[in-house]
């Protein structure tokens, strides 16, 4: 058996030799005290990424998003976003725990809210009601298929929002993959949202770590909140420095992700007993309905493993593939090679 081909997330990569002589050698400093440069480089270049006015290094993800909610809104206030969402649906509850805030989660189209749907939750002031106070977005969609949302819809949502007195979150985990798919530069995407979060440690294959970005003001607002969160760090440049050759170096090749994701599903959609909508491949993800007689996704997964293929039971019949740098073309054809051997 060959070395695994691991195509659960893209959060498996290793980092470059470049990022491993990067933090070897980085400037450090206590970052609690703003004294790391590497890390303020890192931010720096982050916020110019994303267009916006400042950004902050955040131990991952999912804190990211908590910190952006916690310092959007107060207690009792609604948060709309849709019903497969990372934030609702994959933080284990933190909108709540975290923030105290209450979930509007609306039923999308494979990830993407339409904007009459958002209007028309937005509460109207009653004494009734919670505040309306934030729109989550997410694009990439990850649960939606790794689907992106067009820069129209982008915009709209984001002025329904505005309308409505709404500050707007974008979640964007996997945002440069949406910027490679549609073509544009990250920024664009950001643009309407008063904040935006995305992970180094996916498809950029840094180690560790995430970015929150948004205005000034309100970044050192989220910094107080990483603060009590636990995620300040102090010489955390050692991490930095891997992210700034991620954003440097490790876009671009994104696409190359995306051939394959397209390649894998062009052939697990012709294998007898699975299901693919070729319409989500958009990025660096793969859902496979598995409609097999007598197989679910955990039994479809373990015949794969047994084939040194590892890829997520998502469902009771749902399986993800993510592709990454750490799968070439030639762990494509292993996987396919693998699903049918797992499906026949
Ligand atoms: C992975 C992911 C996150 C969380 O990132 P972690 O670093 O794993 O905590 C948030 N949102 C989306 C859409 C994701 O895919």
């Amino acid at each position: 058996m060959s070395a695994v081909v691991d195509l659960r997330s893209d959060t498996v990569t290793l980092p470059t030799p470049e990022m491993l002589r990067a933090m070897a050698t980085a400037e450090l400093g206590d970052d609690v005290y703003g004294e790391d440069p590497t890390v303020r480089r890192l931010e720096e270049l982050a916020a110019e990424r994303v267009g916006k006015e400042a950004a902050l290094f955040v131990p991952s993800g999912t804190m990211g998003n908590g910190i952006a909610v916690l310092t959007h809104t107060r207690r009792g206030d609604e948060v709309i976003c849709d019903l497969t969402s990372h934030v609702y649906d994959a933080e284990v509850g933190g909108l709540a725990v975290l923030s105290g805030v209450q979930a509007r989660p609306l039923e999308s189209a494979k990830g993407l809210l339409r904007s009459e749907q958002v209007e028309s939750a937005i509460r109207p002031d009653d004494v009734h009601f919670p505040r309306s106070r934030l729109l989550c977005l997410e694009n990439p969609h990850n649960f939606g298929g790794g689907t992106v949302a067009p820069l129209a819809l982008m915009a709209e949502l984001c002025a329904t929002a505005r309308r409505g007195g709404l500050v707007v979150h974008l979640d964007g985990a996997r945002l440069f993959n949406a910027s490679v798919a549609l073509g544009v530069p990250a920024a664009e995407i950001a643009a309407h949202a008063d904040s935006v979060m995305f992970c180094l440690s996916k498809g950029l294959c840094a180690p560790v770590g995430s970015m929150l970005a948004g205005p000034a003001d309100w970044i050192a607002e989220a910094r107080r909140a990483r603060k009590m969160l636990g995620g300040g760090l102090r010489q955390v440049g050692v991490l930095a420095a891997a992210g700034i050759v991620a954003l440097e170096t490790m876009v671009e090749r994104l696409a190359e992700d995306h051939a394959n994701a397209r390649r894998l599903a062009e052939g697990l959609a012709g294998i007898p007993g699975l299901d693919v909508d070729l319409e989500t491949v958009q990025t660096n993800m793969v859902f496979v309905e598995v409609v097999a007689r007598g197989l679910d996704a955990a039994s479809f997964v373990a015949g794969l493993a047994a084939a040194g293929v590892r890829a997520g039971a998502v469902g009771a019949t749902r399986v993800r593939f993510v592709t990454h740098k750490d799968v070439e073309a030639l762990g494509v054809d292993a996987a396919l090679r693998a699903a049918r051997a797992a499906t026949g």
